[in-house]
């Protein structure tokens, strides 16, 4: 290549004979059309790309910032990601071969020796491994090292008259700079510890409270990290999660996202084979992942702490469990609707804070809410019909409220309605049930009334024709007091008999406790 045409060919250029065979004469006009900085540019290059891309699928759903994973391209602009899949792989094949040497020197001896502090401990799997209960794969974490033992401390070491106590200014000393070496890797210690160094208790725990801070400095700045990216799509650890679900063949493309909820994002998905026979995958999946900020669940807590299915489970979870439990009670509510005969997805997998699900729709497009779709006032008043009946099955066969249940949560699809987002349903006797249900009667009532259903009954009216119970207050005010009393009543009712009760059922058998 010859950039700047220095020897250029005879016949090149406007300028004289002499010039283009003269090396020093003038370059020849030839203009380069970009700056070596352009074509160096990743970033120009990529715009480019996606500026073709654009053109060539028009069509594609309008797309978050997500990952677009398929077999063979898996998010391959993310370096980061490659590079902790392959540290992975590593640390798990380096861990493996430390504890075969450990089980070899230890033998069945008394006393062991514990390789634990040179463990790999990779910072995507750590503190994944021990509460992964949701995933096929429950078998004996192999990565976890058998607890270390210890031999028992002693005040003393010596013998007789010369005992030297624990107390002792020089052999504290040595022992204080030997701790050092438990601080994180990353606090500079220097090489003291080779070195028959002898620091007071003062600087010890100086520099201990030190390292600490430091620490939890990191690790803060690290969350902050993780959080921001989880606003635009999903943080690494889900990535990783989505990955291997498209690894392991379940999954044949991740396309892109369709929402983004302040709870959730959902995306698109081609469905690959299943590992079991049994099991079929429909071709196209949504994939809810249920977003690991947890400040937008705080408000949450009414409905999962009341619910007793989950209320021994609640008080000992910490938060990022209890995220999980809200993508764990789709799935057992939708499975309910599912065997009740209710339009809504079908429960594919569920791992840890990402449900996956049959997709509501076709060709990439979701089915659309009711509130976006114009029906025909004939489709209205059938769609409102089947919504009464869906009411009235979800309450008495799968022993359920929605919670939720509005034109967002309804969609239109092959001629009639699907519900969804169910993470936040409730069983009637929950403290707030009737509550909950109330206000789904009244966003359904006004819903359909305003669209022009001369049929659809009034909030109150529905209420009673979904629980079957006659409360005959005909204002709202005292309908709603007359729900809290009812519910207070059950409150109390659990609280002296442990039992529930049967007054919810119409036909007065006592609902169903049990999964
Ligand atoms: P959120 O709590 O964010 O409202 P949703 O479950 O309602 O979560 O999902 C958000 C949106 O994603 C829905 O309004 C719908 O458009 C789309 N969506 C969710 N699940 C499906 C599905 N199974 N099939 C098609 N679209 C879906
Ligand atoms: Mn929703």
């Amino acid at each position: 290549m010859d950039p700047v045409g220095v020897a250029a060919a005879p016949d090149a250029g406007p300028g004289p004979a002499w010039q283009s065979k003269c090396p020093w004469g003038a370059p020849n006009t030839t203009s380069i059309s970009c700056s070596l900085a352009d074509v160096m540019s990743e970033q120009l290059a990529k715009e480019l790309q996606l500026e073709e891309e654009n053109a060539a699928f028009p069509e594609v759903v309008a797309v978050a910032e997500g990952p677009f994973i398929t077999g063979e391209n898996i998010d391959t602009s993310s370096d980061l990601m490659l590079a902790q899949m392959l540290q992975m792989e590593f640390d798990r094949e380096y861990d493996a071969q430390l504890r075969r040497e450990e089980k070899k020197i230890n033998g069945d001896s008394k006393v062991s020796i514990s390789f634990e502090n040179y463990r790999k401990v990779h910072p995507y799997d750590s503190d994944s491994s021990e509460d992964e209960v949701d995933w096929q794969d429950t078998r004996h974490d192999p990565y976890r090292a058998d607890k270390p033992t210890t031999t028992p401390r002693k005040g003393f070491i010596g013998k007789g008259k010369d005992i030297t106590t624990k107390h002792d200014e020089v052999v504290c000393g040595r022992k204080n700079t030997a701790r050092m070496e438990n601080f994180a890797p990353e606090f500079q210690v220097g090489d003291g510890i080779g070195m028959d160094l002898k620091l007071s208790n003062q600087v010890f725990n100086a520099l201990k409270q030190h390292a600490y801070s430091e620490e939890r400095r990191s690790a803060r700045l690290h969350e902050k990290k993780e959080h921001s990216t989880a606003e635009k799509a999903v943080d690494p650890k889900t990535r990783l999660l989505l990955y291997k679900m498209v690894n392991a063949g379940m999954l044949e493309t991740i396309t892109g996202c369709i929402s983004t909820g302040k709870e959730s994002v959902v995306f698109h998905a081609y469905g690959g084979k299943s590992a079991t026979e049994d099991k079929v995958i429909p071709p196209e999946c949504a994939i809810k992942v249920f977003k690991t900020t947890l400040n937008e669940f705080k408000n949450r807590d009414k409905y999962i702490k009341d619910d007793y299915r989950f209320k021994d489970r609640f008080s000992k979870l910490n938060p990022r469990k209890i995220i999980r439990m809200w993508a764990e009670k789709e799935m057992h509510n939708l499975t309910r609707m599912q065997n009740a005969g209710i339009p809504c997805p079908q429960v594919v997998i569920l791992k840890k804070h990402v449900l996956v699900m049959s997709f509501i729709g076709q060709d990439q497009v979701p089915a659309p809410k009711l509130k976006d779709v114009t029906l025909s006032s004939e489709d209205m008043k059938k769609a409102y019909c089947q919504i009464l009946k869906m009411m009235q099955q979800l309450y008495k066969e799968c022993n359920l409220v929605h919670a939720d249940l509005s034109e967002y949560n309804m969609l239109w699809h092959d001629g009639k309605v699907w519900l969804i987002d169910v993470s936040q349903s409730v069983e009637p006797t929950h403290p707030h049930g009737l509550e909950f249900l109330f206000r789904d009667c009244r966003n359904v009532s006004q819903f359909f009334q305003k669209g022009g259903v001369a049929e659809a009954l009034n909030e109150r009216e529905l209420f009673n024709a979904v629980s079957g119970l006659n409360i005959t207050a005909d204002n709202e005010v005292d309908f709603q007091a007359e729900i809290e009393a009812l519910e207070k009543m059950n409150e109390d009712h659990v609280q002296n008999q442990g039992k529930k009760l049967p007054m919810f059922s119409s036909d007065g058998d006592p609902p169903i406790y049990n999964e």
